[in-house]
């Protein structure tokens, strides 16, 4: 089979489905089919058989919103290619920002110890690892299926030379978690569970993330009421808090944290795309920001 024509008639199969980007869908589907990288399709004139097969399958699951990153079985996220699949949650490019704002609080010590709480793939807590290679890592995940995923990807990033990230099986809301690191924590970073009940999601993200790691009750604050209070508890005076929220919740999750008590500098930040998308503050007390 001729590769133009297969991906031409895979993009308009995949647009006519509905997908957003039916093209470099294709692209990265027939890529996979063919072992290849996406770049390498320029040199792709034949696809035997068997790839055929492979991607005609491939293109049919993803019309069906299987999520392209299931299909591959990879998410990119910075600097790093994560493995995901059924039971975690994908790393979505958004969440990229508040590891840019956790590395400019880290910038200038040596040694931190930072907390992911809901660390599903350990995107968030990998990637500080990666980028910051001082820092102690502690990702904390309650799902025990998704946790398969955080330990996998964590000792692929363990064997290429990161230092190794601690993966705890745990609650966020749980006031017995990590408490040996009461008031000693610099950073504590979280992507919880923030759609409010009801809320209407695409089906990759509806039937295919995890529902743990989306709901989070009535106004998608739920999860976060509980992660302030053990945040709270485990950062020391001075220590930073980034929290990612919904786009209708930057005005809601500072004040929450504003009416939680204990924090100064609440501030929320947009994304690339301009929507709001997380909040920061930093724990009272003595000490300088970090
Ligand atoms: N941003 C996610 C979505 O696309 C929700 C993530 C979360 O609840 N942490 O639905």
């Amino acid at each position: 089979m001729n590769s133009r024509t297969l991906l031409a008639d895979a993009a308009r199969l995949l647009g006519d489905a509905g997908i957003e980007s039916p093209r470099v869908d294709a692209e990265l589907l027939l890529a996979h089919a063919t072992g290849r990288t996406r770049a390498g399709l320029l040199t792709l004139d034949r696809v035997d058989d068997d790839a055929a097969g492979r991607f005609a399958a491939l293109v049919g699951q993803r019309a069906d919103r299987v999520p392209l990153q299931h299909l591959t079985g990879r998410a990119p996220f910075r600097y790093l290619e994560l493995a995901v699949g059924p039971g975690v949650f994908v790393p979505r490019p958004e969440t990229e920002q508040i590891v840019e704002w956790a590395l400019t609080r880290l910038a200038g010590v040596p040694a931190p110890v930072v907390v992911d709480l809901g660390t599903g793939s350990g995107a968030i807590a990998l990637s500080i690892a990666h980028e910051h290679p001082g820092a102690r890592v502690i990702a904390v995940e309650r799902d025990p299926d998704a946790i398969e995923w955080t330990r996998v990807n964590a000792a692929a990033r363990a064997a290429a030379g990161d230092r190794p990230v601690e993966v705890l099986s745990g609650d966020m809301t749980d006031p017995r978690l990590l408490t040996d690191l009461d008031g000693r924590v610099d950073l504590v970073v979280s992507n919880p569970p923030y759609v409010p009940d009801g809320a209407r999601l695409p089906r990759e993200v509806a039937d295919h993330d995890p529902p743990l790691a989306l709901w989070g009750g009535p106004d998608g604050l739920d999860v976060v009421r509980g992660l302030l209070t053990t945040a709270a508890r485990l950062l020391r005076p001075g220590g930073a808090l980034g929290i990612e929220h919904a786009d209708q919740q930057g005005t809601a999750l500072p004040a929450l944290v504003r009416a939680h008590g204990g924090w100064d500098d609440v501030a929320d930040h947009p994304d690339l795309a301009g929507r709001p998308r997380f909040a920061t503050a930093q724990r009272a007390g003595h000490h300088s920001a970090t």
